[in-house]
């Protein structure tokens, strides 16, 4: 246990790099959807690592998993064959429209290599085809090829020059990815649901129209789901809601609840590496697709997309009431258990910190909405508990409720 009496957040002012700001608070435990402090208060955790800890904090599955793993096997690099990895990789192709996959360490590094797996079938098999098409507000990572792709100015300026070969284009908005595929085109990289951008969630018809084009077009479609994949959003990849099969897949963030681990995966028909082509030291070690296999297997053999899907309809009619009498609130989009609620005014900052105050940890993803992703496996109960807290807060914030 950490002395309180240590103050942990001088010592990173001092040593730390300053990349974002922190919420005040120094957490030092956790236990499914709740966390502890420093000092010993509680939360209820709305976050979950931004959409990370899928089966809450410190899963019996995830720790028994790492305890295992760490007592038999925990690296050798992947110039050898290692079971856990295998296994995991077996697990997802069964379960996805995907035939080959490669494991990476965070979501950035997947999408690099979704990106270098783009490229070189754009030269191989579209006469050196190398541009790729991506979304405004959208997110991929903080690599410098994919703060490239990402749709945040931002997020790039300090860092130019980018690399070339990326075009951005308004999301929801299949007109001007015509516009701007040319025979230069090899993919278009997009998230189902833009997470960071926001929790926008496309027409029904957007993702199909995208897939319609890209077929006619010869170009990859490359879906980001680190934020949206196992389970997230009601099915164990959102690209199963739109009703369409993307080429190229990247997932990360609730793949193995926490542990570091992300994945590209490919169809057979664009799964252009070759020996030489790509690598990654610690990328799908045993020790973090232990862990990924026991979560993975874990949410489909529980079932839990179609809880979450349940979930969902609660969690809409909850958000939906707070809408019809809480002025502050403006609307809320998501699916499954990744939502945001929209406010009439800039106020996310404050909700968030009285929210905080109050034991319940939600994120302002926007300076107008609040974005909630509880744990996948969260009982109704405690989704019940934090969606009353924050409709207190809200409620608070509007002066009352409507007249
Ligand atoms: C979080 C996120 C990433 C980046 O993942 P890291 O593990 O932080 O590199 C990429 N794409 C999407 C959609 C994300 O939400």
């Amino acid at each position: 246990m950490t002395e309180p009496t240590t103050d942990w957040r001088e010592i990173e002012s001092r040593v730390f790099m300053r990349t974002g700001n922190r919420q005040p608070v120094v957490l030092v435990r956790g236990q499914g959807s709740r966390v502890w402090d420093d000092e010993g208060k509680s939360y209820l955790d709305f976050f979950g690592g931004t959409a990370t800890t899928s089966l809450g904090h410190c899963h019996p599955t995830v720790v028994d998993a790492l305890a295992d793993q760490a007592q038999t096997l925990i690296h050798v690099s992947n110039l050898f064959y290692t079971v856990p990895q295998l296994q995991l990789a077996q697990l997802l192709i069964d379960h996805s429209c995907l035939d080959q996959v490669y494991f990476s360490n965070s979501g950035a590094e997947a999408n690099e290599a979704a990106i270098k797996l783009a490229r070189k079938w754009g030269r191989e098999k579209k006469n050196g085809a190398f541009e790729i098409i991506c979304t405004l507000d959208s997110f991929h990572g903080r690599t410098l090829t994919t703060i490239t792709a990402s749709g945040t100015d931002r997020y790039k300026e300090p860092f130019a020059p980018l690399p070339p070969g990326f075009v951005h284009v308004p999301y929801n908005d299949v007109e001007a990815l015509r516009q701007a595929t040319s025979d230069k085109t090899c993919a278009v990289l997009l998230e189902p649901i833009q997470g960071e951008g926001g929790v926008i969630v496309p027409d029904d018809d957007y993702l199909p129209a995208v897939r319609r084009w890209c077929d006619e077009q010869n170009v990859l479609l490359i879906l980001d789901e680190v934020q949206t994949g196992i389970g997230r959003c009601g099915a164990l990849f959102a690209y199963e809601l739109a009703g369409i099969e993307p080429d190229v897949m990247t997932l990360a963030k609730g793949i193995a609840s926490g542990v570091p681990l992300a994945a590209v995966l490919s169809k057979d028909h664009c799964a252009v590496f070759a020996p030489g082509d790509h690598g990654s030291t610690y990328g799908g070690n045993p020790l973090a697709t232990r862990a990924g296999y026991e979560v993975v297997r874990h949410i489909i053999e529980n079932e839990i997309p179609a809880k979450v899907a349940d979930d969902e309809r609660y969690v809409e009619q909850r958000l939906s009431s707070m809408e019809d009498r809480i002025p502050a609130v403006s609307g809320a989009r998501g699916k499954g258990l990744l939502w945001a609620v929209t406010l009439s005014q800039p106020l996310a900052a404050d909700i968030v910190a009285t929210c905080l105050e109050r034991g319940l940890i939600v994120n302002n993803v926007r300076p107008d909405a609040i974005r909630l992703c509880p744990a996948l496996n969260i009982p109704r109960e405690e989704l019940s508990e934090g969606l009353d807290v924050l409709e207190g807060v809200l409620l608070e914030l509007s002066g009352g409720p409507a007249k």
